[in-house]
């Protein structure tokens, strides 16, 4: 943090949301790595296209590694609200180190507060502990981070077929085949929990026979092909993963065989872990365009702006936007849990809907209001407005997912049809 940058006002006010002491503290932790460390460098990120390699270390060593894994297994405890609280944090320094950090993270929420909140046979639940513990213990003693890699470039990220990438089971555990596209942190992180199909004799591939299994990186048969230039989110590194007649053991079941299709179906909210990224750099982009206005952005001299009737009413506009964006995201966040209603599920959607469009428009809306030397790359806003523009691409609740899912549950009851 420059000496002259104040530390930055928490995204979601403790006390006006009614956040925990534990929330605020950890949110506030964020906020801290985020502006002292992570907005230092995530320039570099960006243009190299480079892994946050460092902000991994900051984070393995402030216990953020394991922010959502159980307090029995040694870990933070933190539920589904506190990470998106923590992750906004985040988002707001280095879009591509919140992006990352989710898909580590959603390892631990999905194989730990999801799954505890799901009804699991005794014996069934006792061997997802024993097995979950190997992977909280790499994570919290070595550092290890997991990857999160599901898409394939066909239907089955959206949740509309069975992933390609299937699992042979073998004596011991399975043989993985496959190909991910856009497996962030491709290279870097130590386990990629992917998603694959578990073959079964004499069945056709089955959603309902979805694994969830961590790969070691370091596997044969593992590798790692491709580019990444893309237009934001560039530190991601985002790259092709190939299985070749992988091998893993049964403990790379990140969940028990038959879960994750029925957490898919009964947590949806598991898919909303994207948004908070986003949420941050929605805040980003206003808080820089106040800033800018008052001639206190760092790099960017001191010419104040901020006594034009334009400039007040675009801010105002911005603000607007920005509020109505993190109420209903803060609503979301409230509601998150097993078995949600209808209602609370097209809000899920509108929320997701919201977020990922309303961070570009606020980063657009911020070019034009503060003007043309504003989007040089010494400044952070132009990184923003690319990074922002890739949330409505995230499957399987892409923008137009949201859309089309908010349409017909609106006009259409369960079961309903014009037949
Ligand atoms: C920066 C970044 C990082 C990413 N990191 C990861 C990662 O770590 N792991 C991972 O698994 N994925 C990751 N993704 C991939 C992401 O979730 C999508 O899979 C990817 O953007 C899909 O691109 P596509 O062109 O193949 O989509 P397509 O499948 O070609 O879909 C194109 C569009 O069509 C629409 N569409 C798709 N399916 C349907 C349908 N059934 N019905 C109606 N409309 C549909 C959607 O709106 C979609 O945006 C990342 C993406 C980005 C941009």
């Amino acid at each position: 943090m420059s000496v002259d940058m104040p530390p930055d006002a928490p995204l979601i006010d403790p006390r006006a949301f009614r956040l925990t002491e534990a929330q605020a503290e950890l949110a506030a932790l964020a906020r801290r790595l985020g502006q002292e460390k992570f907005a230092t460098r995530a320039a570099r990120y960006d243009r190299d296209a480079t892994f946050p390699t460092e902000n991994y270390r900051d984070l393995h060593e402030a216990g953020l590694l394991g922010i959502c894994i159980p307090k029995a297994h040694g870990g933070l405890d933190a539920d589904f609200q506190t990470y998106c609280l923590v992750a906004a944090e985040i988002g707001r320094y280095c879009g591509s180190t919140a992006l990352t950090f989710n898909m580590h993270v959603s390892s631990c929420l999905w194989s730990g507060a999801l799954i505890d909140g799901l009804e699991l046979a005794r014996d069934l639940r006792a061997e997802h502990d024993a097995r979950r513990a190997i992977h909280y213990r790499r994570i919290l003693e070595d550092g290890a981070i997991y990857a999160q890699p599901f898409s394939e470039g066909g239907a089955a990220a959206a949740g509309a077929v069975a992933f390609s990438t299937a699992a042979r089971p073998v004596d011991g555990g399975w043989l993985v085949n496959g190909k991910k596209i856009f497996a962030s942190l491709s290279g870097h992180a130590d386990y990629y929990g992917a998603l694959c199909t578990e073959l079964r004799e004499g069945e056709e591939p089955s959603r309902r026979h979805t694994l969830y299994l961590a790969i070691p990186a370091d596997a044969e048969g593992v590798s790692v092909t491709g580019e990444w230039d893309p237009l934001g989110m560039r530190g991601t590194v985002s790259r092709t993963l190939i299985f070749k007649d992988v091998f893993v053991g049964h403990d790379a079941a990140l969940m028990p065989r038959g879960v994750y299709f029925e957490a898919a179906t009964r947590w949806p909210h598991m898919f909303a872990t994207l948004s908070p990224t986003y949420m941050g750099l929605a805040q980003a982009a206003y808080d820089f365009t106040v800033r800018y206005l008052r001639g206190e952005q760092p790099g960017a001299g001191p010419v104040k702006r901020r006594m034009y009737p334009t400039k007040q009413i675009a801010v105002a506009e911005m603000r607007i936007m920005l509020e109505q964006t993190k109420a209903l995201w803060f609503q979301m966040l409230c509601e998150a849990g097993p078995n949600p209603t209808k209602d609370q599920l097209l809000r899920a959607w509108a929320a997701q809907y919201t977020v990922m469009e309303n961070a570009n428009a606020l980063a657009q809306r911020a070019i034009r209001t503060c003007g043309g030397q504003s989007m040089l790359k010494s400044l952070p806003l132009e990184r923003i407005y690319r990074d922002s523009r890739c949330g409505s691409l995230m499957l399987p609740w892409t923008a137009e997912l949201c859309l089309d899912r908010i349409g017909r549950g609106a006009v259409y009851e369960t079961g309903e049809s014009d037949e």
